[in-house]
This record gives structure tokens, C-alpha cells and sequence, in this order.
């Protein structure tokens, strides 16, 4: 084992006794990159530098203090969706490729109040749109499982990066599906919060009704001890919410006797990889063994959820997008006036599938067509909560599969959008709810490729969720499973 294998809570423990020092753990991490970037191709932006002034002093923090905040000295990813000050944000987008933020994010300023160490920032679809991590201006991100298959996306990078032990967590955001998602695609845990639970000031908006902050880790342990990091309330977001939040890490004590686990009708669907269903069965009937009840439910506005999402996500993108003139930051084309700057600028700086959404969005929020579309899915969003708040009423979790399929080729879905659309079609409505959800891996397919299970919670329980991912991954050995690279 070296030391970029391992998880917060274990290297933790060595860096507390000193037995490691942040430094090394940096050096460890930076020669495993050296060593397989070229193949996977997770980063960026690596920040080399900063990485190691912030690891010394961790190091002094260490020894002056013996602290014992859980990051003290970790090093940790960050998708390029996330400002960071004197670090290049792009997005993955031409039309930030030159943007140096003067500010850091509240997540980040957490992550880095604690002690983390900032490695680099991951690749992602341009502006988190996309499942597959192929919209990137800057290139493909390979799953580490088999380096011909996407990671998933949008926070595909991160999930690589944690599947490669290229840091030792990431953070990701997550709008539709693009933390859990690519977390099962990777074979690692992430977790989207209840929206508000995580500040997204200094997050790179696309759809701001939807999008949440949420770590990628090894583990249901690290997922507890970076969500403790970043949550909680935060005035510069007025859509964070002042609800206490909790010690999750101390929840996680395998006893999930009579939690009741809500299995949902409608995500058992036909035409779902038979691998995915075998895998997420079996977990179900490990969750029973270890003594949770399961019960049926019923989410039948399911159906609805792509399209209603695909409204709402491209209406908000279009309205936040707007920023990107030419003027203020980023990319400016050469123009002989006002106009033509702004129109050269968004046709050279954005990318086909952004474009696509400005104009979908665009069109949905027009006058004339507003009630038709955008109210209209508003509507249908808020029937796909009851749906949820009813199913609640009978037990504390759902439990679903994260994805359809495991992870697919590269190119095979980048000539049709709605295939790659469809690969979302379990983790968008929990965002359209603003429930958390979280991914753990749970087996795999005959092709050797990671499958997810999704756990979803009710409002602000992120803590019943990690408890019953934490008693399943107690029970089993998946996480413990590494790439050969
Ligand atoms: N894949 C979905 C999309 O393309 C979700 C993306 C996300 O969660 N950021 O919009």
C-alpha cells in the first residue's frame, strides 16, 4: 500500500501520530499523477506550488497544535467548477480559459480553513453539462476501470481522480446527476446534499435551483468527514439554509436494524443492463440481512423527470450563461464594435452542447412560450416532490440504482443527446426534490466496469443516508476494489 491509496481516516491517523507528514503524503500523490495522468488525464490544472506551501503548513499545524480536524494536511481535487483564488477557473470553457479568480469559494475557503491541501482542479463537460466528461474544452478524462470508457460526468475528472488515487477526495457538484453519476461510474462514493445544506457562493452557476456542492471519496467515512467540512450556513448564498448540521461521521456505526428502506416500482425498469439490476438486488436483500425493512413505494411522476429537468436546467443555464459577454472576464474575441463582440465571443467561447441549452432555455423562457414550458415544469417539479414526500411517509431511505448501464465507450453517446440525457434518468428527479442522494459502488459488470447504488434521503437526513451506505459497505468489499493502471 502506498500512501496515495489510502482514505482521510486512515492517513489522518498516521499524520496525527506523526508518523507521515502532509509533505510527503503530497509528494506521494504528485508522483502518482506523474505516473498516470497520461492515461487518465483527470486534471486541468495542477496547482504544485500551493499544494506543497499548503502541506508545510499543515505540517507546522500539526506540530504546534496536534490538531485534530479530520483534513489537516489531506490532499484533496477540486472540478474546475469551483472559484479559487490565484488558481485558473475555466469551467472547462474557452470563454474562461484565461480567468484567475481574486477570490476562493466558501467550500473551498472551508476545505482550506481545515487544513486541506489543494492539488488541482478536475475536468468536467463544459459548465457541467453532460454525463460523460466529453464536453470539456480541454480534453477526455478516461475511466480508470478500463481507460476506452468515459468516467460519466460532469464531475468526471473528480471521480477519476479519487478512482486513481490522484488525490485522496474531490469535491463535485451536482445539478442532475453529476456527482453520483460519475461516482458510479468510478466505483467511488459520492454524495449530493440537501440543496442548501452546502453554500454554492463561489460555485460556477448553470442551474441555480438545482445545483449542489457534495464530496467524492474512497469511502462512507471520508464522504462523512468532507461533508462535516463544507456544510452549513453561509449569508453570502441566500439559498443556503440555516438548518444545524450534524456530526455525520459519528452516525456511522453499522446498526441499521429496522431503518426502513423504500424501494420505488418505476426505477426497476425494463431495458435497464442486467448486471445494474442483479448487483442493486443483491444489495437490497444485504440491507434486509443486516436487519432494514423493506417496503415498496411508489414515485410515479418519475417519468416526467427528464423532460421537466431539461426545461428548468436549460431555462436557469440560459439566464446565468448571460454573463459571459466578452466584457467583465474571460474570453473576448476580436470585434469591430459592442454587438459583434458579444456575438463573436459566445459563438467562439462556447462549446456545441452549451449552445444547444442557451437556446433551448432561451426559447422555453420567451414570451409567448413561458407558461407552455417553464411554468408548466415548475408544476410538474412540484408534483415530483409530493411524489417523494409521500413516499417518506413510509420509510426513512430509498434506495434505486445510480445509473441504467455502467459506464459507457467513449464517443458512443456524443452523437446523440438524448441517449446521453437518458443516463441521468435516476438522479434528476432527486435534485428536481432538492433531496440529498449518494452513490456507493455495489458490484460489478461482466466486463470488470463498476455499478452504483443510489440512497436517497429525506430532506437535511444526510445522516440516515450515510448511516445505511456505511452499514452496506461494512457488510461488503467493493470499496475496497482498486483499477489496475
Ligand atoms: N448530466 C446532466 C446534464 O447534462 C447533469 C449534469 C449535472 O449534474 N451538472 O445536465
Amino acid at each position: 500500500m502506498s500512501l496515495h491509496d489510502l482514505t482521510i481516516h486512515e492517513l489522518g491517523a498516521r499524520l496525527k501520530k506523526r508518523e507521515i507528514s502532509s509533505v510527503e503524503l503530497t509528494e506521494a500523490v504528485f508522483a502518482r499523477i506523474a505516473a498516470t495522468e497520461e492515461r487518465v488525464g483527470s486534471y486541468v490544472t495542477l496547482s504544485h506550488d500551493g499544494a506543497l506551501e499548503e502541506a508545510r503548513r499543515a505540517d507546522a499545524r500539526l506540530k504546534a497544535e496536534g490538531d485534530s480536524a479530520p483534513l489537516l494536511g489531506i490532499p484533496i481535487a477540486l472540478k474546475d467548477i469551483f472559484i479559487t483564488k490565484g488558481i485558473r477557473t475555466t469551467c472547462c470553457s474557452k470563454i474562461l480559459d484565461n480567468f484567475v479568480p481574486p477570490y476562493d469559494g466558501t467550500a473551498v475557503a472551508k476545505l482550506k480553513a481545515a487544513g486541506a491541501v489543494i492539488v488541482g482542479k478536475t475536468n468536467m463537460d463544459e459548465f457541467a453539462m453532460g454525463s460523460s466528461t466529453e464536453n470539456s474544452a480541454f480534453g477526455l478524462t478516461r475511466n480508470p476501470w478500463n481507460v476506452l470508457r468515459v468516467p460519466g460526468g460532469s464531475s468526471g475528472g473528480s471521480a477519476a481522480a479519487v478512482a486513481a488515487d490522484q488525490c485522496i477526495a474531490a469535491l463535485g457538484t451536482d445539478t442532475g446527476g453529476s456527482i453520483r453519476q460519475p461516482a458510479a461510474c468510478c466505483g467511488v462514493v459520492g454524495l449530493k446534499p440537501t440543496y442548501g445544506r452546502v453554500s454554492r457562493f463561489g460555485v460556477i452557476a448553470f442551474a441555480s435551483s438545482l445545483d449542489q456542492v457534495g464530496p467524492m471519496t474512497k469511502d462512507t467515512i471520508d464522504c462523512a468527514l468532507l461533508l462535516e467540512a463544507i456544510a452549513g450556513h453561509d449569508p453570502a448564498d441566500s439559498t443556503s439554509v440555516p438548518t444545524a448540521t450534524q456530526p455525520y461521521s459519528s452516525f456511522l456505526n453499522g446498526d441499521i436494524k429496522g431503518v426502513k428502506v423504500g424501494l420505488p416500482k418505476e426505477y426497476f425498469i425494463a431495458g435497464m443492463q442486467p448486471e445494474v439490476e442483479t448487483s442493486v438486488t443483491a444489495a437490497v436483500r444485504k440491507l434486509a440481512e443486516l436487519g432494514a425493512e423493506l417496503v415498496e413505494v411508489s414515485l410515479p411522476r418519475t417519468e416526467y423527470a427528464v423532460a421537466v429537468y431539461y426545461i428548468i436546467a436549460t431555462a436557469e443555464a440560459s439566464s446565468n450563461l448571460a454573463r459571459y459577454d466578452g466584457m467583465k472576464y474571460g474570453y473576448r474575441a476580436p470585434a469591430k464594435d459592442l454587438i459583434e463582440t458579444y456575438l463573436k465571443t459566445r459563438h467562439e467561447g462556447f462549446g456545441p452542447e452549451v449552445k444547444r441549452r442557451i437556446m433551448l432555455g432561451t426559447y422555453a423562457l420567451s414570451a409567448g412560450y413561458y407558461d407552455a414550458y417553464y411554468l408548466k415544469a415548475q408544476k410538474v417539479r412540484a408534483l415530483i416532490k409530493r411524489d417523494f414526500d409521500r413516499a417518506f411517509e413510509s420509510c426513512d431511505v430509498i434506495v434505486t440504482p445510480t445509473t441504467p448501464t455502467t459506464a459507457f465507450k467513449i464517443g458512443e453517446k456524443t452523437d446523440d443527446p438524448l441517449q446521453m440525457y437518458l443516463s441521468d434518468i435516476f438522479t434528476i428527479s432527486v435534485n428536481l426534490a432538492g433531496l440529498p442522494g449518494l452513490s456507493l459502488p455495489c458490484g460489478f459488470d461482466n466486463a470488470g466496469m463498476p455499478i452504483g447504488l443510489q440512497i436517497i434521503g429525506k430532506h437535511f437526513d444526510e445522516a440516515a443516508m450515510l448511516k445505511v451506505a456505511n452499514a452496506y459497505e461494512q457488510a461488503t468489499e467493493w470499496h475496497k476494489k482498486k483499477p489496475k493502471l
